[in-house]
């Protein structure tokens, strides 16, 4: 009951205020919230070049950079580089899809309608991949040497 009441009242809220305007509201527009993931707000999205366009987007992460006066895509793409790693993923991200970065590498293969299709990647300096120990000569000799795996030589 008070989750229904809280609810109610914000409804009313929403609405009262909205019959008091003249214009039609805006996507966007403070205190109103979207799912992000319905038909009339993915619409929306690509009107307005959303943050949620960036695949991997949440609404928090997305609110946090709104009140940062980061609003579309094209905004996130073109910020410098985002201190933290997970906004620099998303940045990374959102360049990748505006066609603003040079990715580390494009691979290119044929989908399940025989369709040609193309993924493109970089490999942040944050990821995990970064670490891993380039080739050497050591990790061949292993394999001729048989070890048996878990056993101490
Ligand atoms: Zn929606």
């Amino acid at each position: 009951m008070p989750v229904f009441r809280e609810r109610r009242d914000r409804f009313l809220a929403l609405t009262d205020t909205h019959r008091s305007r003249l214009e039609p509201i805006e996507w966007g527009a403070p205190g109103v919230t979207a799912c992000g993931r319905c038909d009339y707000c993915k619409e929306q999205v690509r009107l307005h070049r959303d943050l949620l366009m960036v695949a991997g987007m949440r609404i928090t992460r997305r609110k946090k950079l709104m009140e940062n006066g980061i609003f579309t895509i094209d905004a996130l793409a073109q910020m410098p580089d985002a201190a933290d790693s997970v906004t620099r993923r998303l940045q990374e991200q959102a360049r990748l899809q505006t066609g603003t970065a040079t990715p580390d590498g494009t691979v290119t293969y044929t989908d399940k309608t025989g369709a040609a299709k193309s993924i493109s990647y970089s490999v942040l300096e944050s990821n995990s991949l970064a670490r891993l120990p380039g080739r050497t000569r050591e990790t061949s000799s292993l394999t001729s040497r048989e070890t048996p795996c878990g056993r101490t030589r």
